[in-house]
C-alpha cells in the first residue's frame, strides 16, 4: 500500500498551470528524487504533498486518508507524519539548537522538559552536533544549520520526509555533509522525496527519479534507467 499517493493533481496560480492530473505514489521505504528544470512545479508539487500549498484540483491520499480533505487539524497530525525540510532551514533565530528540537518534542508529542532535552541531544547526536546544543543557529554554518533542521524533522518521528532542496542555500563545501545523512536515512529504511539538482543523490541513492517538465512528470523510472540513456 502506498504511504502517500496523488490522482489527477493540478496546480494552477491564476491562470497560470504549473502541472497538470499528476498521477504518482510513493511506497514505504522508497526515496525518489524530483528533478527537472528550475519553474517546472517541483518544489510546489512537494508542498502540496503536506498541503503547505493548495491543489488546485484533483486528491491526496496518506494511506487510506484524503488529505486533500483534511481540516488544519488534522493536517498538523498529517505534518508530524509526513515531515518536511526547507531549503532554508527554518529554524527559530531566537532559540537554542537545544530548544528549537525541544519545542515540538514538548508541544506536539507532549514529553516533559527533560524527557525532550534527552531526545534532543540524542537527535543531536545523530546529526553529528551534539556540542552545538546551546549554540544559536546564527552562529551555526548554513550546512550545521541544514543539520539541526534533519534533526528537528526526526523528533516528529515522522514516516515520510519531503526535502525541498535541502543543499541549494549551502556553500558546496557543505553538500557532502547533508547528502550523506540523507544517505544514511535511507539505508535506515526512511521513506523520502527529494527535490534536487544533486545527480549523484538521484543516481545514486534514490529508488525512482521522477523527472518534472512540461507541466507534468514527463517520465518515472530507476536511476539505471534514467542515466542509461543515450
Ligand atoms: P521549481 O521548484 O521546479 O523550480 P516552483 O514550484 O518553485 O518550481 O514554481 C513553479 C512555477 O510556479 C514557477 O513559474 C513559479 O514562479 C510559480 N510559483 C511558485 N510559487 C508561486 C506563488 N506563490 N504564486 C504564484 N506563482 C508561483
Ligand atoms: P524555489 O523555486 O527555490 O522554491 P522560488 O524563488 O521559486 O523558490 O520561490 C520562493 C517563494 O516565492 C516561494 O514561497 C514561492 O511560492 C514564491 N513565488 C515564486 N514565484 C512566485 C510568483 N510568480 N508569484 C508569487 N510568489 C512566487
Amino acid at each position: 500500500e502506498p504511504v502517500l499517493k496523488v490522482e489527477n493533481l493540478s496546480k494552477k496560480y491564476g491562470d497560470t498551470l504549473v502541472w497538470d492530473q499528476v498521477n504518482a505514489q510513493v511506497m514505504p521505504g522508497q526515496v525518489i528524487s524530483i528533478i527537472g528544470p528550475s519553474g517546472a512545479g517541483k518544489s510546489t508539487f512537494l508542498r502540496c504533498l503536506n498541503m503547505l500549498e493548495t491543489p488546485t484540483s484533483g486528491k491526496i491520499f496518506y494511506h487510506d486518508q484524503e488529505v486533500t480533505q483534511m481540516k488544519d487539524k488534522e493536517l498538523q497530525s498529517l505534518r508530524e507524519h509526513v515531515g518536511m525540510v526547507f531549503q532554508n532551514f527554518n529554524l527559530f533565530a531566537n532559540m537554542s539548537v537545544s530548544d528549537n528540537i525541544c519545542l515540538a518534542l514538548k508541544k506536539v508529542k507532549g514529553l516533559d522538559e527533560a524527557a525532550a532535552k534527552d531526545k534532543a541531544l540524542a537527535l543531536l547526536k545523530q546529526v553529528g552536533l551534539a556540542d552545538k546544543a546551546d549554540s544559536y543557529p546564527s552562529s551555526l554554518s548554513g550546512g550545521q544549520q541544514q543539520r539541526v533542521a534533519i534533526a528537528r524533522s526526526l523528533a516528529m518521528d515522522p514516516e515520510v520526509i519531503l526535502f525541498d532542496e535541502p543543499t541549494s542555500a549551502l556553500d558546496p563545501e557543505m553538500v557532502g555533509d547533508i547528502l550523506k545523512i540523507m544517505q544514511e536515512l535511507a539505508e535506515q529504511g526512511m521513506t523520502m522525496v527529494v527535490v534536487t539538482h544533486e545527480m549523484s543523490f538521484a543516481k545514486n541513492v534514490s529508488d525512482e527519479i521522477w523527472f518534472m517538465a512540461d507541466q507534468q512528470i514527463l517520465e518515472k523510472g530507476s536511476p539505471a534507467s534514467f542515466f542509461q540513456k543515450p
